[in-house]
């Protein structure tokens, strides 16, 4: 996208040329649109949960609500508040990373931190009947824990929650020589070909109900972009609509960095 300026020159009234001046403004105004859509979707995403509790408090004060219905209001009330403390937690998260704060590099077990993660998530994937597998061994690379945990927890989050009933969600750390990667595969409800392009960005979401059931902010995946991109990383998507998903993060090492166990 360009801005065009034109000055005529003139020499004694009559247009004797031309100077154009074509700017670049493609970048700046594509930045700025972001910039003005990031806070539109921000204030829409704290603005509805917030409306929500307070038409709960206003009939609660109002008494227009049963005692026996109360517990429900007030469970309602807390459920949105946490939702509420989630996305703020996702947008100050996305904003650190946006601001290319610094975190240091530190040697890392790949296979340890995908182990406490999906310990972590052990009790969700229980709750749907989902079978979780790690496989793969021990493998150092110079990286982020912080970081790591975040990527993989939004990834394993993400395949237990777009699962099915009974599903499986198989996590693999393998390491090359330069290299070490995680793969994600779930069993799941698989991403439409024509939105594999989008799932990366701030607040896109394929189904917005069923991402909203499951407490999803539509920020997990983007988080995990910016993580990736921080630790210079790659991801790497498959998909097959009612087949399931999978996601791969490569690393790119030193070889000196990489300490491997066979
Ligand atoms: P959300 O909080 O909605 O899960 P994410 O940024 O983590 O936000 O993901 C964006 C969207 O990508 C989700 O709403 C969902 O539609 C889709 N998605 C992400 N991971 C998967 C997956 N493993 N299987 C199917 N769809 C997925």
């Amino acid at each position: 996208e360009y801005q065009i300026h034109v000055n005529r020159i003139e020499s004694n009234g009559i247009v004797i040329g031309a100077v154009v001046l074509a700017f670049d403004i493609t970048e700046a105004a594509f930045a700025e649109r972001n910039r003005r859509e990031f806070t539109a979707n921000v204030s829409h995403e704290l603005k509805t949960p917030l409306q929500s509790i307070m038409g709960s408090a206003e009939l609660m004060e109002n008494g227009l609500v049963k005692s026996e219905d109360m517990t429900r209001f007030v469970g309602h009330i807390r459920t949105e508040a946490g939702r509420l403390v989630t996305l703020i937690d996702d947008i100050i998260r996305l904003s650190q990373l946006d601001e290319g704060c610094d975190m240091p590099f530190e040697n890392v077990d790949l296979y340890e931190v995908a182990s406490e993660v999906m310990a972590g998530l052990a009790d969700i994937a229980a709750a749907k009947d989902i079978e979780v597998a790690l496989t793969g061994k021990k493998v150092y690379i110079k990286s982020v824990r912080r970081l790591l945990t975040e990527i993989i927890f939004n990834l394993c989050d993400n395949a237990i929650k777009y699962n099915k009933n009974g599903g499986t969600v198989e996590v693999a750390i393998s390491s090359q020589e330069n290299s070490a990667s995680i793969t994600v595969k779930d069993s799941g409800i698989g991403i439409p070909p024509e939105h594999q392009a989008r799932i990366f960005e701030r607040f896109y979401r394929v189904d917005k109900s069923r991402s909203k059931e499951s407490g999803g902010t539509g920020l997990g995946l983007s988080i995990v972009k910016h993580a990736v991109q921080y630790l210079n990383g790659k991801i790497e998507l498959q998909s097959s609509l009612g087949q399931g998903t999978v996601i791969q993060i490569i690393f790119q090492q030193d070889k000196s960095d990489m300490v491997q166990f066979s």
